[in-house]
């Protein structure tokens, strides 16, 4: 249930709204919001007691209406936060317009590979760099990443390059560390339900990128997001990166293109498309990075690699360098078409 206040309700008659809700012995969530407040009421309640609050509640002064929420989230939802978030890294601002594209390989693997991929993504003209030093790799036995050594190669080449980072963080006592060296926490779509996680990237005050675990509903997805908002931290940025495959030997998961329009209608966070891990085939990434354009992502997230055939994880779909080239010049000539970009 929220309670939306009037415009221009006193402090005193919100606190007066939130002791009557606490007096019955519920924890309301105050809301304020640019133009007006708005209280939440955990969904729980017997459908009774929501009747009886609803009615007294709704008489109380300077409250404008009180609705019922369909939606199990709150601090994501665009009923409580009608405006956009805009997440600003350095000088780049996800979910204003503009279509971010953050590349860069799936793993960092010594400092030459890792700049000589950071070089063609700023000369290509992408905005984020991105590459993971912790990896979550299906078999223990696959490549897992630099660790600590990847962190320090991705600082120095962010620095030397000039553009902002963004690594996976795989357990939360890792968070404080990552957060030293990298600009982004990016959570994985396999701990996105790691709870204990999510809250300590939403405690470390970071920008966190977040993607949809394979087999998560929209529900669950935007639940994981509340936990970080729960924190206090407002940056949040979603990821599709497709979910569970019916069909493997064709592509690695399924891009769910669908899903970017349903998060811009329900939630007010930015929405990032992973057309890589989406399609896990080079060939399949540009046109999926154009559909996810279309159907109104805030920008996408791309592996490339200085050479594919010798990548240490994801080499089937990461772009050569004249690919992510070509990626960036039609998706700049797309968006040059496409209404508000
Ligand atoms: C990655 O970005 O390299 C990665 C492991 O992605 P996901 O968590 O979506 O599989
Ligand atoms: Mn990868």
């Amino acid at each position: 249930m929220i309670i939306v206040m009037q415009m221009g309700a006193t402090p005193e008659q919100i606190e007066a709204v939130a002791a009557s809700i606490r007096s019955r012995g519920i924890d309301p969530l105050v809301l304020p919001g640019e133009d007006r407040t708005a209280i939440g009421i955990p969904a729980s309640l017997s459908s009774d007691a929501r009747t009886d609050i609803e009615a007294q509640i709704a008489a109380m002064d300077g409250v404008s209406k009180v609705t019922q929420t369909s939606h199990p989230y709150k601090l994501a939802s665009r009923e409580f936060h009608r405006e956009d978030t805009l997440v600003t890294v350095g000088e780049v601002v996800i979910g204003g317009g503009d279509f971010v594209v953050m590349g860069g390989p799936c793993s960092i693997e010594s400092y030459e590979q890792f700049s000589s991929a950071a070089l063609i993504v700023k000369s290509a003209g992408a905005q984020i760099l991105r590459g993971g030093a912790f990896k979550p790799r299906t078999s223990p036995y696959a490549f897992q990443g630099l660790a600590l050594e990847g962190l320090k190669i991705m600082q120095q080449v962010g620095q030397e390059v000039g553009l902002p980072t963004i690594t996976e963080v795989m357990s939360g006592d890792l968070v404080p560390l990552v957060a030293e060296y990298v600009d982004i926490l990016q959570i994985g779509a396999r701990s996105m339900q790691n709870f204990p996680l999510l809250i300590e990237a939403g405690k470390s005050g970071k920008p966190v990128f977040l993607k949809r675990g394979p087999s998560a509903t929209i529900d669950e997805f935007l639940l994981a997001a509340e936990y970080v908002l729960s924190q206090g931290n407002p940056n949040v940025i979603l990821c599709e990166r497709g979910i569970v495959a019916l069909d493997k030997a064709y592509t690695r998961n399924v891009l769910d293109l669908a899903a970017i329009p349903v998060l811009k209608e329900h939630t007010h966070l930015p929405v990032i498309a992973d057309p890589s891990h989406g399609t896990g085939v080079a060939r399949y990434v540009l046109p999926m990075a154009k559909a996810a354009l279309v159907a109104g992502a805030d920008g996408i997230m791309v592996e490339m690699h200085p050479n594919p055939r010798e990548a240490l994880s994801d080499g089937s779909q990461a772009l050569r360098p004249e690919q992510f080239q070509k990626l960036m010049d039609e998706i700049h000539h797309l968006a040059t078409f496409v209404k508000g970009r």
